[in-house]
Formats: structure tokens, sequence, C-alpha cells
């Protein structure tokens, strides 16, 4: 890697730029796909974690260096944007600038490179959109989101997984899809309309299904406390005469105010949950304030944070339900907000984590093919597709042009020729039956070629390619790089 304070130009530029495009490709490489295998980090604390998740292995190679810097953005910004296939984008520029590298070197200059490259994009989306199948929005749904579960933890349960995320994404946007975990088997994971608040009432008796005000408060609800002495029985009478008339007061509010359910984020006087079990409301005490904030989203009720300040506007509305289990919680239906909660039971603290993360990306991909339920087949079928359309697409005039739109139809071949080379398959005779037959797909089960039912939406593979070309190409641009003390340091000197 770069030295600090030094301005690298040109070619050698170049082929730092692509060294580190490439050895960070080749970091995730082995990950790639069911057969991909885990990777152990080990953080300078000397925590560890075993993943097999190119995202976060990319995060983790993140360092000074700039343009490791940009390939990790590059990978965040895909997983933002299409929730999956970043390993398969870093790998794709990697190939890319490795090939546009070994093109510069026999004499070509960048911008045909950068020509060809977006030629053969062109040509690639094209095969891709043509090749694309359209499905029923759940259909298309369920299918990316096992895709995207295969190869991780979560794939043992993988057919009621899969069935959650894409009824999820037909109830609610990612955003509003809150991922729950909970100990217990993995088997037991739900979908549940409305928000969850893992919590159960604060005192038992209270209704289990309420409807309409919902009071969000954020104090404690119970009798100021009073600073005294116990030794004066006077005094003692008095002060407890004033809390009960100021509870008294709070409660008749709570009730004027035909309050059904109340969350609380802070503790409640058990004299307090009493008498709000008696009036039938339906409560909850110490709630978090994350979830406070998402009660008040779904309720469109405000969270107060004086119980004297009660009033109607404040209020929020919904239908909250009580469900009794081993890990108890409540469910609130908001009026028009489309929220959905999955709960996932997890075995440990580790496994829990790295559902959430399968399930994250399972979700979104789900959410692409509810908006787009275009889909097309992965296993590498899909890039053999475009690496065939382009070969027998419209050429190039320009001969260096010509020769950049060929590479990049190549470049594409290394997604089947990685999930082959993890398969243990010999990888120059997948390549050379896949150019013939590009409906084929690498089963890296069985070791063989064959037509794949593996799904993946289109969106996917098209982000991919696209932020792979775009990056690459702004990579290429790049003339020279200058590094640069860190900001402290150069402070630190001129003080010295
Ligand atoms: P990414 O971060 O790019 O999503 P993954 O490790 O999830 O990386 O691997 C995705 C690749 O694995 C895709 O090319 C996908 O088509 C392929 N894949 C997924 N399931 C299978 C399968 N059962 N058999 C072969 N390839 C698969
Ligand atoms: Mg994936």
């Amino acid at each position: 890697m770069m030295e600090d304070n030094r301005i690298i130009r040109g070619r050698e530029a170049q082929r730092m730029i692509v060294e580190t495009a490439w050895e960070m490709a080749e970091a995730v490489r082995a990950t790639l796909g069911p057969k991909g295998m885990d990777m152990m980090l080990v953080d300078r604390m000397g925590n560890q974690v075993l993943t097999n998740d190119g995202a976060s292995i990319i995060k983790a190679l993140e360092t000074r260096d700039p343009i490791a810097k940009i390939i990790a953005e590059v990978a965040k910004s895909q997983e933002q944007n299409a929730f999956d296939g970043t390993t398969t984008c870093i790998i794709l520029l990697g190939e890319l600038l490795r090939r546009a590298l070994e093109l510069i070197e026999r004499g070509a200059h960048p911008n045909a490179i950068i020509k060809g490259f977006r030629i053969g994009l062109e040509q690639a989306l094209q095969a891709a959109f043509e090749n694309a199948i359209k499905k029923e929005p759940y259909e298309a749904g369920k299918e990316a989101a096992s895709t995207a579960i295969t190869g991780k933890s979560a794939e043992a349960f993988l057919d009621v997984l899969a069935d959650i995320c894409a009824r999820a994404a037909i109830i609610a946007r990612p955003s509003e899809i809150k991922l729950l975990t909970v100990p217990g088997n993995p088997k037991d994971s739900h979908l549940v309309e409305g928000l969850v608040v893992l919590k159960a009432p604060m005192t038992q008796g209270m209704p289990e299904v309420s409807e309409g005000n919902i009071l969000l408060l954020e104090s404690e609800l119970g009798p100021p406390q009073a600073q005294m002495t116990l030794n004066d029985p006077d005094k003692i009478a008095q002060v407890v005469d004033m809390q009960t008339k100021y509870m008294q007061e709070i409660l008749s509010r709570i009730k004027e105010n035909n309050v059904k359910t109340l969350f609380c984020q802070r503790g409640v006087d058990s004299r307090a949950a009493q008498w709000l079990r008696k009036e039938g409301i339906l409560a909850f005490k110490n709630i978090k304030r994350s979830d406070m904030m998402r009660l008040a989203v779904a309720t469109k009720g405000h969270i107060i944070s004086d119980p004297a300040d009660i009033n109607g506007e404040d209020l929020g509305q919904g239908i909250a339900t009580v469900h009794e289990s081993v890990n108890p919680y409540v469910s609130v239906q908001g009026e028009e907000v489309e929220a959905a909660s999955i709960i996932i039971p997890a075995p440990t603290e580790q496994s829990a984590e790295e559902f959430q993360r399968a399930l994250e990306d399972a979700v979104g991909v789900a959410h692409l093919c509810v908006k787009e339920p275009l889909v097309v087949h992965g296993a590498g079928t899909i890039q053999a597709q475009m690496y065939s359309a382009i070969k027998n697409g419209k050429p190039a005039s320009n001969a260096k042009v010509e020769a950049a739109r060929l590479a990049f139809a190549e470049a594409l071949l290394v997604i089947p020729q990685t999930l082959a080379e993890s398969a243990g398959m010999d990888v120059m005779d997948v390549t050379v039956r896949l150019s013939n037959e590009p409906t084929l797909g690498v089963d890296v089960h069985e070791m063989k070629l064959v037509p794949m039912s593996v799904f993946e939406p289109l969106g996917v593979v098209r982000s991919a390619l696209t932020s792979a070309v775009e990056n690459g190409v702004s990579l290429l641009r790049t003339h020279s790089v200058i590094m640069a003390k860190p900001i402290q340091e150069i402070f630190a000197d001129a003080e010295k």
C-alpha cells in the first residue's frame, strides 16, 4: 500500500488503483455463492467473527488507503441501493480494472477502454432485460429472498424465512419492516402486521386488545418524589395526601381523554398500574426511546413529557394486541401506516446477528421484486447470457474500443468462474461450455453445469453491473493520487 505524502501519477497511479481493487476483489472472491467460504475477521481488539458476507469483509478492509475507501464506498452503495450483489459488484469491478490495465499496457488509451466498456454495459443490460422473467410479485419476492438467504446460516430455515420476507415486502417498505431477534428456534419465525414492541403489559388482567387513543408518555407515571425526613408523622401525612391528589388529577386526565393504551418510557407506580388495570387501559412501561419514536410515527401521536400536559391532540390512534408467549410482545397497528415486523427467534447472539443481516438483504431484494417483478437466472447464467449477447452484438468500429467491448464481455464470466472455482470445478471447462450454452448455470453442489432455477431480481444484477462499470470508469480516469497525512498530524507538525 501507499506511503504518506506521495504523489503518484500516470501509469504508476493506474497500476496502484488496479492492484488495490484487485486485492479487495480477491479477498471476497472465496465467499461468493452458496459454496462460498467463511472468513474470520479479527479486529485490533482481538474480537473475531466468522462471516461469508462480502459487504462486511469489504468494510473491514477499509483502511486509510483512499482507493480501498472508494471501493468500500462502492460496496456500501450497492448494499443500500440493491440490498444484495455486493460481492458480485466488487468482483466485477476488480476484474474490469484488471482487464483495463492489460489493455492500457498494450497501448490502449483509457478513453477508448471507457468507451468500449460503456458499449458493453449497454448491450449487457439490454440482454439482461430481454432474458428477464416476469412473475407474480409474491413469487418473485420469494424466489429472490431464497437466493439471498442461500449460503448463509439462515439457509436451514429457507422456506419459512423466504415466505415471511416476501409477505413483509408486500405489506411495507424495507424501512418500515422491523426485524426483531428473540431467544428461541428460528423455525418459529413469524411475520406480524404492524409494529411490534417486545413487552408484556405492566400487570396481569389488562385487556388483550385495545383500540382507540394511545398515550405516549416520556416521564414516569407516579407521584412526585418528596424530600423529607421520616420522623414527622404530620409532614408525612401531608406529603402522602399531596401525592395522592396529584396522581388522582393525572389519572383523571387520562380517563377524560379516553386513553385506551398507554406506553410509558419510564417506570409506572404500582398503584397507578392497578388503577389503569381497573379502568381497562392496556399499559406498558420501560419502553425504549427508539420504540417510543416508532410508536409516535405509526400511531401519529406525540410523545408527551409531562403527564399534566395530556391533551387530545397529542394522542395517537391504533389497535394494540397483546401476544402471550415465551417472548411476549404487543403489536400495534396504526392508521394508514404500513408497517410490518418479523420476529426471528435465534439460539445465540451471534446467530441472531447473522440472521438479522441475512434477512435484511432478503427483505430488501423481495422489496425490489415486488416493485419490479422481473427476475433473471442466477448461478452464473445471467452473466453467460450477457456475455453471449455482447459477443453476438454490434462491434465497435474502432479496434481499441472493440477490444475493450470484448474484454468487458469476458470480464462478466468471472462470476460463473468464481462460483465454479468455489465448488472445485474445472474453471476452463466451465468457461468454454458456458460460452457455448449460456442458458446453463453452475450447480455448485453437484459440480455440474445444468439449467438452474436460482433467481435474482433484475434490479440487483443491473445495479451491481452498472455500479462496477461507473466506478471502474472514474477510477480509470484518475490520473494521479496524492496521499496526504491525517489532518491531525499536519497540525501537530505546525505546532512544533
Ligand atoms: P453477493 O454479495 O454478490 O450477493 P453471494 O455470496 O450472495 O454474493 O453470491 C451470489 C451469487 O451466488 C449469485 O451469482 C447467485 O446467482 C449465486 N447463487 C445463489 N444461489 C445459488 C445456488 N443455489 N447455486 C449456484 N449459485 C447460486
Ligand atoms: Mg447475495
